[in-house]
């Protein structure tokens, strides 16, 4: 493997979304779709194991939330949303529209435009995420979105998590709804006798949310296919071994196919970070689970140098990526392929997370390289105009006419001849 060895390597690399779970969220998806609420009830009862007599969250409910929070929860969920309302605030003052005149009489342009309806799914099945509200919402609300409904699954008792409802309420959400997974998807992408239709579909979840938001693409919009947390973290020997090891498994306890993979630049280092790891796990309260997401795709890199490691990094196109090492900095600008980019030992992913004011909702399974997470633009369009004077359209008719003739789209051909100055002839000529 030349500048590179594993010291510990995943058994499984590919997170692929196995057939059964396809069959069953195209069932549930087409349920959905031709019977509405009463299919989304009856797979509330079935997948969550709860009933509702309504599956729109009432204002009392979402009042009574709040109520319920400490004063030190409600002020935490305040700071994050803050935080991100400022942050994605920037992102919207950075986009602009134009209209320039391009050649005399050719005037072309870009408005910049928010979807009008959005809808967001809030994962809730296995840990209740209080700041997927603010990473979801907040932008689509920056972004000028009239109409921004939410979705999060009952937890037992039928309701949704007090600290979520109250998020999402805060964040700027317009209606909320009770409903998880695959269903609340189907809900939101074709409307139901409650749920309305949105124009695109946002947020994170397990492989049944994901999945079915690949099935609705197309009839709607969607953010990215959002698969379990992943971390990369790049260290040398200057990284404390413990941060190393308690940043991973900060990783490893999201989800059992939670990947977390340390690059190192000293073997010696490296095995520290495994012992420390294997030493921490058991006081984890997530033990289970991170435990199953370390063993089964953990892995352990070590490279010769840092253009390995930058190799390496850019290659694993990972959702996060951490730089542990006195001057991670110089690192920087060689990355290219990265959801959210944590630059030196004060900057764990877990602010990202959770309150720093950047967004959460980020790329897994390699789609960095490709895309970006959740932002702003997630929520605008940019659809281009032009204005021209006759003497404009006279200058490109026959460069349109000619680009037609190549063509043989004739009706194209005639239509760009007949904004031409010599149009009698050139139309009668064909
Ligand atoms: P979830 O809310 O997506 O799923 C809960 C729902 O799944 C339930 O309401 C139920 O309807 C459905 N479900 C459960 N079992 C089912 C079955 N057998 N068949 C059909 N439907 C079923 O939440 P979760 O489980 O907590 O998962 C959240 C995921 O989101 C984690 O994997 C986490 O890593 C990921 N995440 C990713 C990002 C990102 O940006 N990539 C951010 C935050 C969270």
């Amino acid at each position: 493997m030349g500048k590179q060895r594993y010291l510990k390597e995943a058994s499984a690399t590919s997170l692929v979304i196995e057939p059964e779970v396809v069959d069953t969220v195209q069932d549930i998806v087409s349920s959905v779709r031709e019977d509405g609420d009463s299919a989304v009830n009856e797979l509330t009862a079935k997948f969550d194991g709860v009933e509702r007599d309504d599956l729109r969250v009432d204002q009392a409910e979402i009042d009574a939330a709040g109520e319920k929070l400490t004063d030190e929860h409600r002020e935490a969920i305040d700071y994050t949303i803050q935080n991100v309302r400022e942050f994605h605030s920037r992102q919207l003052d950075n986009i602009n529209g134009f209209e320039a005149e391009f050649k005399p009489g050719v005037t072309l342009g870009q408005r910049v435009i928010p979807i009008e309806t959005a809808g967001v799914y809030i994962p809730g099945g296995r840990h209740p995420l209080v700041a997927t509200p603010a990473m979801t919402i907040v932008p689509a609300a920056v972004a000028g979105v009239e109409r921004i409904i939410a979705c999060a699954p009952p937890q037992a008792d039928g309701t949704v998590e007090p600290a979520q409802l109250y998020a999402m309420s805060e964040a700027g959400v317009d209606e909320i709804y009770c409903i998880g997974g695959a269903q609340a998807v189907a809900a939101m992408a074709y409307g139901t006798e409650s749920v309305p239709a949105v124009d695109i579909v946002t947020g994170p979840g397990n492989v049944f949310t994901t999945e079915a938001k690949r099935q609705v693409f197309g009839h709607v919009g969607i953010d990215f296919l959002a698969g379990p947390s992943e971390v990369l973290v790049v260290a040398d020997e200057t990284a404390d071994v413990e941060v190393v090891a308690a940043d991973l498994l900060a990783q490893a306890e999201h989800d059992t196919n939670a990947r977390a993979v340390l690059i190192s630049l000293d073997r010696d280092h490296a095995e520290a970070v495994v012992e420390e790891l294997e030493s921490q796990l058991p006081h984890l309260q997530t033990e289970e689970t991170a435990r199953e997401s370390w063993n089964e795709n953990g892995e352990v890199l070590v490279v010769e140098d840092r253009e390995a490691a930058v190799d390496a990094a850019n290659d694993y196109a990972m959702e996060h990526l951490q730089l542990m090492m006195d001057d991670a900095d110089e690192l920087v600008d060689d990355l290219r392929n990265y959801g959210s980019l944590f630059i030196g030992h004060h900057a764990p992913v877990v602010f990202g997370d959770k309150t720093v004011g950047t967004n959460h909702c980020l790329p897994t399974l390699r789609i960095a390289r490709y895309n970006s997470g959740i932002w702003v633009g997630t929520y605008l369009k940019t659809p281009t105009h032009q204005r021209l004077t006759a003497d404009g359209a006279a200058e490109l008719a026959p460069w349109a006419a000619t680009i037609c003739e190549i063509e043989g789209t004739h009706g194209h051909r005639l239509s760009a001849l007949r904004r031409s100055k010599t149009t009698e002839t050139s139309v009668a000529d064909e």
